[in-house]
């Protein structure tokens, strides 16, 4: 097996809200090399960095609004969210939890601070990602996983230096609690300062780390410092982590879909013709109703 080297290092851009609840650094689409193409299947994701809310009597966040196409899936690592939508899902997540919502054919949904949350304020991070589908599951039934941390799949590390939560996938030969539609790897890698663990992936899985807290050297040689998004190169299978003080990284690799990608706002199809459709569909009131 050969290592699989370091693209690029990606500092985090410059915040801006997602409605009024989530101050995020977005790195899927728009940062720098980061396209849908190159991270296939992961079409999205925003990095709630630790930002300090203020008390408010009236929850913030995103009101309601349209999905179709792909799957969103909120990570939650400080503060408590709260998530309504047309199919019926929902709930809340607090720390350590995980929400994974299939939009597929389509679905309306909100995400606010939870209501007793909300009036405390305090500190909240969260990651969101958009995980492509393929086309034929595209015009599937929406669905909804909430995942609580207790549920999660856990492989402790050796000589206690931490922990590693499978959210999907595998990791040394324990299954992820989530269900995935493709080959998608997510885990939650918890390590003391100075341990260090090892990971496999198919050198065709687009693979990357968000260093959540602390800091990190990848392959014994590479700084991922807080709030960094490092990018793997498609050249090797295996990598390691170390922590050089304790540190948190969501580590994602995903089987690119390698299909043809249309996206617009909240859609995310194969074509134009597909997206002209989801319009038409939401216009019609074809995606359910959701009070807002
Ligand atoms: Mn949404």
């Amino acid at each position: 097996m050969t290592t699989k080297s370091v693209e690029l290092v990606a500092s985090p851009r410059e915040p801006h809200f997602v409605g009024d609840g989530f101050r995020v650094h977005n790195f899927i689409p728009s940062g720098f090399r980061l396209d849908m193409e190159r991270m296939d299947p992961f079409i999205m994701l925003d990095y709630n960095s630790k930002f300090k809310f203020a008390p408010s009597a009236r929850p913030k966040g995103v009101g309601v609004h349209p999905h179709r196409g792909f799957e969103t899936v909120t990570i939650a690592y400080q503060g408590k969210v709260e998530h309504h939508d047309s199919s019926g899902g929902g709930g809340v997540i607090s720390e350590g939890d995980v929400q994974w919502m299939t939009a597929a054919s389509g679905v309306l949904h909100k995400e606010f601070h939870e209501k007793e949350w909300s009036k405390e304020g305090g500190d909240f991070q969260m990651v969101q990602l958009w995980v492509n589908l393929p086309a034929k599951d595209k015009m599937s039934k929406p669905k909804y996983q909430a995942i609580e941390n207790a549920s999660i799949a856990k492989v402790p590390l050796v000589n206690k230096g931490g922990e590693i939560e499978v959210i999907a996938g595998e990791y040394k030969g324990v299954k992820g609690t989530a269900t995935t539609f493709t080959p998608i790897n997510m885990l939650n890698v918890k390590l003391n300062q100075g341990a260090k663990a090892e990971f496999e992936m198919p050198a065709s899985y687009n693979t990357g780390l968000l260093v959540i807290e602390g800091s990190i050297l990848v392959n014994g040689t590479t700084k991922g410092p807080t709030n960094h998004f490092v990018l793997m190169a498609n050249d090797g299978e295996q990598f390691t982590i170390e922590a050089t003080d304790d540190a948190i990284v969501l580590v994602l690799g995903g089987e690119p879909i390698n299909e043809p990608i249309a996206a617009h706002g909240p859609f995310v199809m194969n074509t134009r013709e597909e997206i002209v459709q989801a319009f038409e569909d939401f216009n019609k009131g074809k995606f359910g109703f959701l009070e807002d």
